[in-house]
């Protein structure tokens, strides 16, 4: 038979499995800050301790492939919208 859980522990549960994760990838993306040596993460643009700015490790410009992707995707979505309101209006 299966053990009923409680709604308490269900969100305790949740609340490990969240701060597991968030210890997870705070050792993951924690980096020393070069200028004063503090712990920062590597997605902050400013070092909380000295304030200088810093470069994100996790921050990569798109690449051109990825633009490409990217304006086709909106191009499609574009031209439907346009093919259905044309529909819309001329076939109605
Ligand atoms: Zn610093």
């Amino acid at each position: 038979m299966k053990k009923r859980t409680t709604v308490y522990e269900d969100k305790a549960a949740k609340e490990a499995k969240r701060r597991k994760f968030e210890e997870e990838y705070r050792a993951k993306h924690t980096v020393q800050c070069p200028y004063c040596k503090k712990d920062v993460l590597d997605t902050m643009t400013k070092c909380p301790g000295c304030g200088k700015e810093l470069k994100p490790a996790g921050y990569r410009p798109l690449s051109d492939k990825q633009i490409f992707r990217i304006r086709l995707i909106a191009f499609i979505v574009c031209m439907v919208i346009a093919v259905a309101v044309v529909y819309f209006v001329v076939f109605r």
